[in-house]
């Protein structure tokens, strides 16, 4: 579908301020969230599977080797420690989980351990599967479909004509051919980027027609949350009505992506969260993220629910946007849900958390400084 805005009117929108002018924005992206999903949401929670020591150079993430920030590190978890988060996540009342590992590319045992993961999420727990494990060949998609994951997460963080300012070891060209590879698997796209790293509105803007050129059936947003010792570490959060605003931009220019709002989101957002669920979401990530703390799972759900939308487990596996997510991928029924009643609170099951399971490990050595971009900065505002 068309974006119902054009690249002029979106520049526009951008340059909205002050509560009614962002409101009225607001109320337009609802309106057109509602169209196309009704009350239905799609909540995921993600597993750190594997973390830090990345040999990568992305501005934003402490994991990188270019970072002077210490390294948030832990080896592969086993497959039944992905499970072990899942049924977290599950008891929370996300519809999905993601298994994410550092870096941009997974060793043969790595990738074994992910697809014997993915299979017990699947025999296990309600819960679709979703992975974000770098770049991916073709064969290695197809292997992922046959485990039963449904979708794949690769980003592409920013706007292109942004891009080398964010890293220049990852190129954009092999993340479109990720994506291509995913596609053609049969699997189902999960591609955004991130807010705020220095990108002018304009690239903004650019970044939201970029993905909707890709046109990816999820798109996860994240605001940066400066890590200190990162590239990107001294860059000021982003006003909470700045969040809100772009958001709903988003939504007009790609008006039929499920979107989630992840990383960052507690800190830019803070009291701000339910209105930018107004502005177009479709669900956010529960429980907690890569390396920061999350939220409360009973929080998360009030939101949406104080806005009449179901957050409710269902036969499904959840939400049931669109019709065919979750046809095609592993025979025979759904297992039953082995949860009854859904946790409040992060304390009540085992989630991922960073700030126990991370091992904080100081660089021995000065790291390599970031290389300079090879394009130069459009500084338009
Ligand atoms: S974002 Fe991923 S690829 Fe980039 S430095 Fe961090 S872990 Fe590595």
């Amino acid at each position: 579908m068309p974006s119902l805005i054009t690249f002029e009117e979106a520049l526009e929108l951008g340059e909205a301020e002050g509560q009614d002018a962002i409101g009225e924005i607001v109320e337009r992206a609802w309106a057109v969230r509602q169209e196309h999903f009704g009350d239905s949401t799609d909540m995921c929670s993600l597993v750190n599977a594997k973390s830090g020591g990345c040999a990568e150079d992305c501005g934003f993430c402490a994991q990188s080797r270019y970072a002077e920030a210490d390294t948030p590190m832990h080896a592969m978890l086993s497959p039944d420690q992905i499970l072990e988060h899942a049924r977290a996540a599950e008891a929370a009342g996300a519809h999905r989980f993601c298994m994410v590992t550092q870096g941009q590319g997974l060793s043969k045992r790595d990738f074994d351990s992910i697809e014997k993961g993915a299979r017990l999420v699947a025999e296990h727990t309600n819960l679709k599967r979703c992975v974000s494990i770098g770049h991916i060949s073709p064969t290695r998609a197809r292997k992922l479909a046959d485990a039963g994951v449904q979708r794949v997460h690769h980003n592409v963080e920013t706007a292109r004509s942004y891009y080398d300012e964010v890293t220049s070891t990852v190129r954009y060209e092999g993340r479109i051919r990720t994506i291509d590879a995913v596609r053609d698997a049969g699997l189902e796209t999960c591609v955004g980027g991130i807010l705020n790293l220095g990108e002018s509105r304009r690239q903004r803007v650019e970044m939201a027609f970029e993905l909707a050129e890709v046109n990816p059936t999820s798109v996860p947003i994240n605001l940066l949350n400066p890590r200190a010792g990162t590239k990107f570490g001294d860059r000021d959060l982003m006003d909470p009505w700045e969040v809100v605003k772009w958001v709903a931009i988003f939504r007009l220019i790609i008006p039929e992506a499920l979107f989630r709002l992840c990383g960052g989101r507690v800190e830019n957002l803070d009291e701000l969260q339910p209105l930018a669920v107004k502005a177009g979401l479709n669900g956010v990530m529960m429980g907690n993220f890569l390396t920061t703390l999350g939220a409360e799972p009973a929080d998360d759900r009030e939101m949406f629910e104080d806005l009449g939308l179901n957050v409710a487990r269902q036969p499904d596996n959840g939400s049931n946007p669109r019709p065919d997510n979750r046809e095609g991928w592993l025979d025979g029924e759904s297992p039953r849900t082995p949860v009854d009643e859904l946790i409040d609170s992060q304390a009540e099951a085992n989630f991922w958390d960073p700030s126990t399971q991370l091992r904080v490990v100081k660089k021995k050595r000065r790291p390599p400084a970031y290389p300079r971009p090879a394009a130069t900065r459009d500084e338009s505002r």
